[in-house]
Order: structure tokens, then C-alpha cells, then sequence
């Protein structure tokens, strides 16, 4: 309780001092679909799911879990080439999965670093543009860190990105089948339609059977299906900003 008190403070405060500017006013609502570790079924089903109706996502990847001991989170790099290669994006999650509000701020920024060198040797000239805060924990360091080194940092409060919003801590709404009904899903779908907003997903695995911060590939496939019905653009996290910033200039 205490830790989920402090991180709870370090995060409040690290929003209250530090956020890095990002008007979201589109002409139309746009959708991300994003994994955080990521697990081999994300790479399976949630690659194949999206593919399917012709959209990528994005997979924040921690590299220290590549080939590793736990089998649902060994992805290969046969997984993240194959990835890249179906319009998806590599985002950074620190290389060891840590709690940032947990580690000292050198540590933590050394582990960010760590990540993106691995990502260097493995597929040389790739760079981490985006970046997700592992259990969605922040202190006001690694903020403004992140701020410099990537172009947004998406946190795990709930919420549509629209209007003027803190492309540090960009909200998102979770995909986890347990937690939420797929009417609830619709819902937020209908809300970022409604305001033209920018709506993040997030997930971990994608399999029948699902943990408490996954899915099964039906509920996924259910809420990329009604994206794709309702005509709404669906996007990496990179290409998503690239269509924010165009419309910022065209206004
Ligand atoms: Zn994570």
C-alpha cells in the first residue's frame, strides 16, 4: 500500500511540474493498438489480428526478456523483424522491465540507453521513437529524460488524447478482457469518434488464455474489427504523431 502510495505521488508530481506539450486537433479520430513487454502471443495473434484488416501496432519492448526464461514473454528477433516487416513499430520499455519510481535515476536512464544499444546491435540503424513507463510509473527525472529521447512516453492513466495533452504521459484505456466489457470498448471508440480524439489501446498477451493484463484473440479481434467497420484510422504510435503534427501545420 505504501509503494502504491509513492508511486502514486511520484507520478502526480512528475504531472504536476513536467509535461512536454502535444495538441492533438484532427480532422478525424485515430486509433493505436499497443502491447507492452511484449508477449510471443502479441507478436502471434495481435500481429496477425491487425495484419488481417491491413493496420500495425505497437510493441514496447523490454529486450531483456528476448530469448529468456519465462516462455510467454521469449520473444525472438525472427518476432520483431517479422514485426517490423508487417508496418508495426518497436517502441522502447526499458531493457530490464523496471520500476522507474523504484530504481535511482541513473539507473533508470542507464537502462533506457541499454535498451536502444541492444536494439543497435540486433537491427542495426533502428531507432526507439516512443516509449511506455513499465507499470505506468514516473518520477519527474525520467520525464523529462524521456522527454529528450523519445517523442512521447505513454503512461497507464485511463483516458482519449485529445486537445491540449502531455505527450509524456499519454492516456490509454485498457484491453484487458477481465477488467473490461467489449460494450465498455465500443463505448470509448464511440467517445474518440465523437471528439476526434486520439485513442491509445494497450494490452500484453493475446491468447484464450489470457492473464489479467491480456485478452483473448476474439475480444481483440472484436474491437480492431469495429475500428475497421467504422472506417476510423488505425495506427502505430509513430504514424499517429506524424498525422497530428501534419494537421498542426495545415491549421
Ligand atoms: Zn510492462
Amino acid at each position: 500500500m505504501i509503494d502504491k502510495l509513492t508511486k502514486f505521488a511520484k507520478r502526480e508530481w512528475a504531472s504536476l511540474t513536467f509535461s512536454k506539450k502535444l495538441n492533438v486537433h484532427l480532422p478525424h479520430p485515430i486509433v493505436s493498438f499497443t502491447f507492452d513487454d511484449a508477449p510471443v502471443s502479441a507478436f502471434e495473434h495481435g500481429a496477425d489480428i491487425l495484419a488481417k484488416y491491413g493496420f500495425g501496432g505497437t510493441f514496447y519492448i523490454s529486450l531483456s526478456l528476448m530469448n529468456g526464461p519465462e516462455a510467454d514473454t521469449r520473444f525472438t528477433s525472427t518476432h520483431l523483424r517479422k514485426a517490423l516487416a508487417r508496418n508495426n513499430e518497436l517502441g522502447c520499455h526499458t531493457y530490464s522491465h523496471i520500476d522507474l519510481a523504484q530504481t535511482k535515476t541513473q539507473e533508470g536512464i542507464a537502462d533506457i540507453k541499454r535498451n536502444q544499444e541492444t536494439l543497435h546491435k540486433l537491427l542495426p540503424g533502428l531507432e526507439f521513437k516512443n516509449f511506455s513507463y513499465p507499470f505506468g510509473a514516473q518520477t519527474r527525472p525520467i520525464k523529462k529524460f524521456a522527454s529528450e529521447q523519445f517523442r512521447t512516453a505513454r503512461g497507464i492513466e485511463e483516458g482519449l488524447n485529445v486537445g491540449t495533452t502531455d505527450a509524456c504521459n499519454l492516456k490509454t484505456v485498457k484491453l484487458y478482457e477481465g477488467k473490461h466489457t467489449l460494450d465498455y470498448i465500443s463505448l470509448k471508440i464511440s467517445e474518440a469518434q465523437k471528439s476526434n480524439a486520439w485513442l491509445i489501446f494497450y494490452t500484453h498477451d493475446v491468447t484464450d488464455k489470457y492473464s489479467v493484463w491480456g485478452c483473448s484473440p476474439a475480444y481483440f479481434e472484436s474491437a480492431v474489427q469495429e475500428c475497421a467497420q467504422r472506417g476510423i484510422t488505425v495506427s502505430t504510435i509513430n504514424e499517429a504523431l506524424n498525422l497530428i503534427e501534419s494537421t498542426r501545420h495545415e491549421s
